[in-house]
């Protein structure tokens, strides 16, 4: 069977007004984690974001929950790589997980990460959603094609969220979002809706806290 992708619709008014208390109320950092052992208790659903260094991933994570700098946008390669919990009040943990895609970034680096990434797809079964960012400008790359891959082993479903749609013209956004279309044809985990979403404009915030505050 064909899973035919479509832009994620505008959600209905409860849905809209679920996403905006769930997210009016203050967004905690937990911890920072590296190894399985300090992943808190699975008490409670999560979902994660994943995206290629510099895909915007600390400015979506800062639009949605109207912080400034929840998410520090530090992008140094070979930094610790960590995978940053944080609590929303009633809802899931919002899980930060490290950038992807360091062309410089050490070899053993990398190794250690993927192990830590494998595992925590693999076996966190609170894991309800994982969200992968995918810059409009450049579509997905065989980078990103890795994760999704990874995903796929892992039955994780994963929805893609389109960013920076601000900075291409509607031509160039037609072309990112029938490319991400056609390459999410290739994995079965994909979830059939993308969010477009620009943190700079607010384009697809509403819609992506909507759909966080539905998940259950
Ligand atoms: P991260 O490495 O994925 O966390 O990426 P950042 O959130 O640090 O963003 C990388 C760069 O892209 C920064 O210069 C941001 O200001 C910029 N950026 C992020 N989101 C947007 C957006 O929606 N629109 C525009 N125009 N720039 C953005």
């Amino acid at each position: 069977m064909q899973m035919q992708f479509t832009l994620a619709p505008t959600p209905d008014d409860a849905s809209l007004e679920k996403g905006r208390l769930m997210f009016a109320a203050p967004v905690e950092f937990l911890k920072g984690v590296v190894a399985m052992s300090g992943l808190p208790a699975a008490d409670r659903i999560e979902v994660c974001f994943a995206g290629r260094s510099n895909v915007g991933k600390s400015s979506l994570i800062n639009a949605l929950t109207n912080r400034k700098n929840l998410a520090r946008a530090s992008n140094t390669p070979g930094r610790t790589q960590e995978i940053n919990y944080f609590t929303t009040e009633g809802g899931p943990y919002l899980v930060d997980l490290p950038g992807y895609g360091y062309a410089q970034a050490p070899v053993a680096i990398v190794a250690k990460w993927q192990q830590l990434l494998k595992s925590y797809l693999a076996g966190r079964v609170t894991l309800r959603r994982a969200f992968v960012l995918i810059d409009t400008r450049h579509g997905i790359k065989a980078v990103d094609e890795e994760i999704l891959t990874l995903l796929d082993r892992s039955a994780v479903t994963f929805q893609v969220v389109m960013t920076k749609s601000d900075k291409v013209n509607r031509a160039e956004r037609e072309q990112a979002i029938a490319q991400v279309k056609a390459a999410l044809g290739k994995h079965p985990a994909a979830y059939p809706e993308i969010v477009v979403t620009s943190s700079e404009k607010g384009e697809g915030i509403e819609t992506l806290r909507a759909i966080i505050a539905s998940l259950n």
